[in-house]
């Protein structure tokens, strides 16, 4: 087989293999994908958003205690009724709770009076035209007993604060005035940071009109989230009761949202993750397993292109050479002496044949085995090779026969020749240790004339030699 009809079978090999490698990658990739997708649906969103809620709602709980202890303080509501006698007395009961409770500010208003109260004194007297007091008026609107309010306090700081507030009741049920505590909520900020940093993920609550209320500081770029078109369209589905996972498209890349409403804030709770961070790994893997799995296609292909390389040259060699010896075999010294001859003819060298027997061959093959046979062969061919010119042609011709092409010699040359190898063979060392007689072999010289052709001069060096057995074997005969 030649290498050319094998080049198409490797090619084959190498695409269907490079066809399998990359459909595995792809499998394992688009199966990956899906396992991240799904694991941020089901697991990740929800579960940040879970802990979110958690947190806050430890949070929340001590401070709305204090809170609703407050308002049913009986102190705290005679001090009311009993028209706000000696505000020392409050103000240390104020600054107690803050101290106790590690609060960022207690606070009491009076319905009577409309003053507003800390653990620093009093603070103003409220109005309903004040947009810093308008907490107040709405709060006394709601229906329940109490709410949560999260309010940049220009008074105080400028920092976030949840207010709980309170209403106190006096003894008949009537509104005398609220009370509650504020806390800095900067552990919220901490929290989406580190949802963020950890993550990856972006944390904002908005209330009912989808204002942004509260998301990271550094993340505060848009005040609603109609300033996202991609989101107002989708506001609808998060401003809702009910937990949801959402997707949408931003600026080509996809974005998966979890909401939650939190009753206890009245916000909306969004955590939003972009799918491209968490496939990111993904995508790597693939490019990764794609590269190896290409390389080791290469590799693989290299390696049946060079055993195949091997193997052809091994054909090659057998379909043209001796196994036993190496030397060429009958059909490839005929080639090439043919060539020899063709060149002879042209330029008027002079072109010799010498082709020996070996001497009673049969009788060391029945006395030592058919293996020293052998034996005798491969060092007789070492010899030939050994003692002859790199130019000259020498062949196997058959069993115990040998023919050698000596190109540029002429009969004389051919006969000394001849001569060295007949006692090379004698004489060898490595020869006689395998045979205890001298191995010896009859010769016949032929040179070529201008009508032969290579049957005409191969039967002359063949009765050359056949007379030289004739004669009585270890000799050389001349045509
Ligand atoms: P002569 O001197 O007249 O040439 O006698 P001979 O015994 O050498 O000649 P003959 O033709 O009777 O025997 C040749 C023997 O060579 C017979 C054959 O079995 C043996 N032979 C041929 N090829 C091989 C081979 O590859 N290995 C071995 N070991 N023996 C071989
Ligand atoms: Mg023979
Ligand atoms: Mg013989």
């Amino acid at each position: 087989m030649k290498i050319k009809n094998n080049f198409y079978i490797v090619i084959t090999i190498s695409v269907l293999m490079i066809t399998l490698s990359i459909s595995i990658s792809l499998i394992n990739f688009m199966v990956s994908l899906n396992a991240t997708e799904t694991d941020l649906k089901t697991r990740s969103l929800p579960l940040t958003v879970d802990n979110i809620y958690t947190e806050i709602q430890k949070h929340i709980i001590e401070p709305n205690l204090v809170a609703s202890m407050m308002a049913h303080d009986t102190f705290l509501k005679d001090w009311l009724i009993n028209d706000e006698q000696n505000s020392e007395k409050i103000i240390r009961y104020l600054e107690a709770i803050n101290n106790k409770y590690g609060m960022f500010v207690a606070f009491l208003v009076s319905e009577k009076t409309q003053s507003y109260y800390t653990q620093s004194g009093f603070l103003e007297h409220l109005n309903s035209s004040k947009p810093d007091n308008a907490w107040y008026f709405n709060f006394k609107k709601v229906q329940g007993d109490n709410e949560i309010n999260l309010d940049f306090n220009n008074n105080l700081d400028n920092s976030l604060i949840m207010f709980i507030n309170h209403k106190i009741y006096d003894n008949e049920y009537h509104f005398v005035g609220a009370t509650g505590i504020g806390l800095k909520i900067s552990y919220i900020n901490d929290m989406l940071k580190r949802f963020r940093q950890e993550y990856n993920f972006t944390v904002m609550f908005v209330n009912e009109k989808g204002e942004i209320i509260l998301s990271e500081r550094s993340d505060s770029k848009i005040k609603n989230l109609s300033d996202t078109p991609e989101l107002h369209r989708i506001s609808d589905q998060i401003i809702v009761k009910e937990s949801k996972i959402l997707e949408y498209q931003k600026n080509g890349e996809n974005y998966l949202l979890k909401t939650k409403y939190i009753p206890e804030l009245n916000l909306y709770l969004i955590v939003e993750a972009k799918l491209d961070d968490f496939i990111k790994n993904v995508r790597q893997t693939f490019y990764m397993n794609l590269a190896i799995s290409l390389l080791m296609t290469v590799i693989i292909t290299l390696i049946i292109l060079l055993t195949i390389r091997g193997y052809n040259k091994k054909l090659e060699f057998m379909a043209s050479n001796d196994t036993l010896t190496g030397l060429m075999n009958r059909s490839a010294f005929n080639d090439s002496f043919n060539d020899f001859l063709r060149l002879s003819k042209r330029n008027g060298n002079p072109l010799s044949l010498i082709f020996f027997d070996i001497d009673n061959f049969k009788m060391i093959n029945d006395t030592l085995g058919h293996q020293a046979g052998d034996n005798v062969l491969i060092r007789i061919a070492e010899l030939l090779k050994n003692r002859l010119r790199r130019t000259d042609i020498i062949g196997r011709w058959g069993g115990e026969e040998f023919i050698i092409g000596l190109i540029d010699t002429d009969q004389e040359s051919a006969e000394v020749i001849a001569e060295t190898l007949r006692k090379a063979f004698e004489e060898d060392a490595h020869l006689i240790h395998l045979t205890p007689s001298h191995i010896t072999a009859s010769f016949g010289i032929a040179t070529a004339r201008t009508a032969d052709a290579i049957e005409t001069i191969l039967s002359r060096a063949d009765s050359a030699m056949y007379r030289a057995k004739e004669l009585g074997k270890n000799r050389i005969e001349t045509e």
